[in-house]
């Protein structure tokens, strides 16, 4: 059993991970920037320690940092919760060179699927339904065209070493083509350091339908169902929900299961979440990450289970605390991001909170570190909150979530607060009636003058 578990993140998630932790009576330690001294995360561990100046990458992102830190503590165990280290292999690696445990998958896990040909290549072998595209990264514009032409517009173009969005481009047709592929090619490289690009046919109207699993290393896994993220805007959600207001239990079981049974069969240790496209009935893989997800309390919500909890455990070695036949759906949790971005332009708003005043009573859960007085730092991801309510069903939650952003004050700084308030009153919300397009033409016509 682990005494002490250091959290190599910021923010939201690095509470709740401490948070997690505490429970099980496990000590914690944060380690921090300068620019995050007074940051909750490092009054809420039991112990902090200083990495770095502001930036990420010579802080959060400061291997040999946060190694030291776990030397000088004592701690014996590393959660990275999401982003930063979260996925880089290189990172678990030293982590184990250095006999501490990283919980997690293993790094040859992490390599694997952070490499989207790879992953793809992977998932098709053992089962899982793909989007068609591609064989491997395409060489050249030459090779990109031919493949068009072949399979069809519209396609996309993706960095295999693509993540948050970025290095996507799509071509409607031939004649966008070209300026697709430089252009993702070159964002690929500028972002990754890695140009390597393949081809997908561009599904038009689907869903983003996620699947959660979790394995135990020893070659037992589980699915804990769906979310669907379909609300997104640059690629990136916003409004999160499970279970999937489309998905039937057939469909939940048939896709839960091949994907419970691929991380099965490769030993996958951890929370993972399986990305999906949906479309007509089909689900295509997309991607998967190696990770706990911003998203997973909603996931938490409707099967009552402690996922960052459950990560230690299997961390230690010791058995999943549930199987499949344990989880069971309660009702319907959604999640909204709040982050502190100006509408329309949905730019970058770090600044002073002078007031904030979390939203509570039944089913209503706020993950957020902020605080009255606390100053967001302008050096990092601008999620300062994340909303998630829980109802016995899809329309409760929804009133729930539109009571509770009725009570949450944050003062100080502009919100994405006011997204969600408009969405409440549109009705494609209330059918659950959106793709992944729908958000950003709504955007259009909706947010134009702010
Ligand atoms: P990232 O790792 O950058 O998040 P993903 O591969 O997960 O990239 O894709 C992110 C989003 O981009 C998806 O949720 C979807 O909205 C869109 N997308 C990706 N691939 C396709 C595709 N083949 N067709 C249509 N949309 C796609």
């Amino acid at each position: 059993m682990f005494d002490k578990i250091l959290v190599a993140n910021r923010g939201e998630i690095a509470l709740r991970v401490i948070r997690a932790a505490r429970e099980m009576g496990i000590r914690t330690v944060a380690v921090h920037s300068t620019a995050d001294a007074d940051a909750m995360h490092v009054r809420m561990a039991d112990e902090s320690v200083c990495i770095g100046p502001p930036p990420g990458s010579e802080s959060y992102l400061s291997i040999p940092s946060i190694i030291a830190a776990c030397e000088v503590t004592g701690a014996q165990a590393i959660h990275p919760g999401y982003g930063f280290l979260s996925e880089n292999a290189n990172f678990v690696q030293i982590v184990e060179d250095h006999d501490l445990t990283f919980i997690g998958p293993t790094a040859e896990h992490i390599r694997v699927m952070g490499d989207k040909i790879t992953a793809k290549d992977t998932m098709k072998a053992l089962g899982v339904p793909c989007v068609p595209g591609s064989e491997g990264g395409v060489p050249d514009l030459a090779a990109a065209k031919a493949l068009g032409d072949e399979m069809g517009y519209p396609v996309i173009v993706k960095a295999t070493a693509g993540g948050g969005g970025r290095g996507m481009k799509v071509a409607q047709t031939a004649a966008d083509m070209e300026s697709a592929f430089l252009t993702a090619r070159s964002e690929a490289k500028a972002a990754f350091g890695n140009d390597e690009v393949y081809i997908e046919k561009y599904l038009t109207t689907p869903r983003h339908i996620e699947i959660q699993v979790f394995g135990d290393g020893k070659g037992r896994a589980v699915h804990l169902g769906e979310r669907d993220c379909s609300l997104q805007r640059r690629h990136q959600k916003v409004f999160e929900e499970a279970p999937g207001p489309c998905i039937t239990e057939e469909e939940r079981a048939r896709i839960g299961k091949i994907c419970a049974d691929a991380v099965a069969k490769i030993d996958y240790a951890g929370a993972g979440t399986i990305e999906f496209l949906y479309e007509k009935g089909e689900f295509y893989f997309i991607e998967m990450n190696t990770r706990l997800q911003v998203e997973h309390p909603v996931t938490e919500a409707i099967f009552g289970v402690d996922l960052v909890q459950e990560q230690i455990r299997v961390a230690e070695g010791l058995p999943m605390s549930f199987k499949q036949e344990d989880l069971k759906i309660n009702g319907h949790a959604i999640e909204v991001r709040i982050n502190a971005e100006k509408l329309p332009t949905f730019s970058p708003r770090p600044g002073r909170i002078t007031q904030f005043h979390a939203p509570g009573g039944l089913g209503v859960r706020m993950d957020s570190a902020l605080y009255d007085g606390y100053s967001i730092p302008p050096y990092y991801d601008s999620l300062i909150g994340k909303l998630i309510v829980h109802g016995q069903d899809r329309a409760t939650a929804l009133a729930r979530l539109n009571r509770a952003l009725g009570e949450l004050i944050v003062d100080g700084v502009d919100t994405t607060v006011p997204l969600f308030h408009a969405l409440l009153q549109e009705a494609d919300i209330h059918s659950g009636d959106y793709n992944i397009h729908w958000l950003e033409n709504w955007l259009k016509t909706n947010l134009q003058n702010g």
